[in-house]
């Protein structure tokens, strides 16, 4: 099913985010993983992307399928273009189309000075209008309420995210945020902007202090004092900043759903005891 559908058929659309473990014998036990995030019943599971590989033996690929075909949940390949040039892309498409994947997160990719930049796509709105114009999938883009890190201005990111939109891209997915004030801010200034497809909030449940300091450093997220009292206080306890940081991010979704968001998309970080502890906690509300 297209996601897109989805967020029309219904309020509060549940979705997880994974990454293919790195190793072989890791995909073999993601099926511990999947089977918990699965029955917890999302409407969908986006799988990571790492640039740099080429479509054949494809872990994204391969875990998208598995959660297809295997699990008959609708997944979503995200989908990096900066380093690849149009036939590889189609290549990707091709092996997708006939895998019937039917949703893509397009992407343009982080810079990495180890891995070439090509010249055929050099924002995600080109992949996008490529996408659209030559297969049928239902493609979504990312955002970012607090701009994106190589960002101008404001305003150019909201114009360059309506670029994005009008190219094809019929949902989209944010970056991860610890102040929800900077999402209802963006989702009003993307509506200001004719942004009107849904606009899904990322949630990642912070449950160690090595993890948030990367984060905040690789997406620029900034951190609300009330969050940073909790790192300070608790940082240097496993249990109780484990279970301070879920109720953090608890309240961050309770709040976004009544806010009425369109969905919460949970960047599980492939723990599922995370996540069904996070469902567990809003049972009765989504
Ligand atoms: P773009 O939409 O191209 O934007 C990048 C920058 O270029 C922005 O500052 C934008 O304002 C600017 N820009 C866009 N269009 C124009 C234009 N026409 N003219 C001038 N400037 C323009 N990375 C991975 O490698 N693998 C993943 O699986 C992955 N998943 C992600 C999932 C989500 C939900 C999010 C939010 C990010 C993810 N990323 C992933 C990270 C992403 O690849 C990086 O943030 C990357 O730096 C930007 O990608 P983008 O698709 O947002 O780029």
């Amino acid at each position: 099913m297209r996601i897109a559908d989805i967020y029309k058929e219904k309020k509060n659309v549940l979705s997880f985010e994974i990454f293919p473990p790195k190793k072989d014998d890791e995909l073999k036990n993601i099926d511990a993983t999947l089977e918990i995030l699965c029955e917890l019943n999302p409407d969908y599971i986006s799988v990571t992307f790492g640039a740099g590989g080429s479509s054949n033996n494809n872990k994204t690929i391969d875990l998208a399928k598995k959660i297809k075909h295997e699990y008959h949940v609708e997944p979503v390949v995200h989908l990096t273009c900066l380093c690849y040039d149009k036939q590889e892309i189609d290549e990707f498409a091709k092996v997708l189309q006939a895998e019937g994947i039917e949703n893509v997160l397009a992407l343009r990719g982080d810079r990495n000075p180890n891995l070439p930049e090509k010249p055929d796509f050099r924002y995600a709105s080109n992949l996008v209008k490529h996408l659209n114009t030559n297969y049928d999938f239902c493609i979504a883009g990312a955002c970012y309420p607090e701009c994106h890190p190589e960002s101008e201005s404001r305003v150019s990111e909201i114009r360059n995210l309506k670029k994005k939109v009008d190219a094809g891209a019929e949902v989209l997915l944010s970056q991860l945020f610890f102040d929800n004030d900077y999402f209802y801010r963006f989702v009003d200034d993307c509506r200001i902007g004719g942004i009107d497809v849904p606009i899904t909030p990322g949630i990642m449940p912070v449950i160690n202090g090595a993890q948030i300091m990367r984060m905040v450093n690789l997406c620029g997220a900034s951190l609300p004092p009330k969050f940073e009292k909790i790192i300070k206080r608790y940082g240097d306890n496993k249990q109780a900043l484990y279970d301070a940081g879920m109720s953090y991010a608890l309240s961050q979704i309770i709040d976004l759903l009544a806010n009425d968001v369109d969905g919460i998309h949970l960047y599980t970080m492939n723990n599922p005891a995370v996540a069904r502890k996070i469902c567990d906690g809003i049972r009765n509300i989504i």
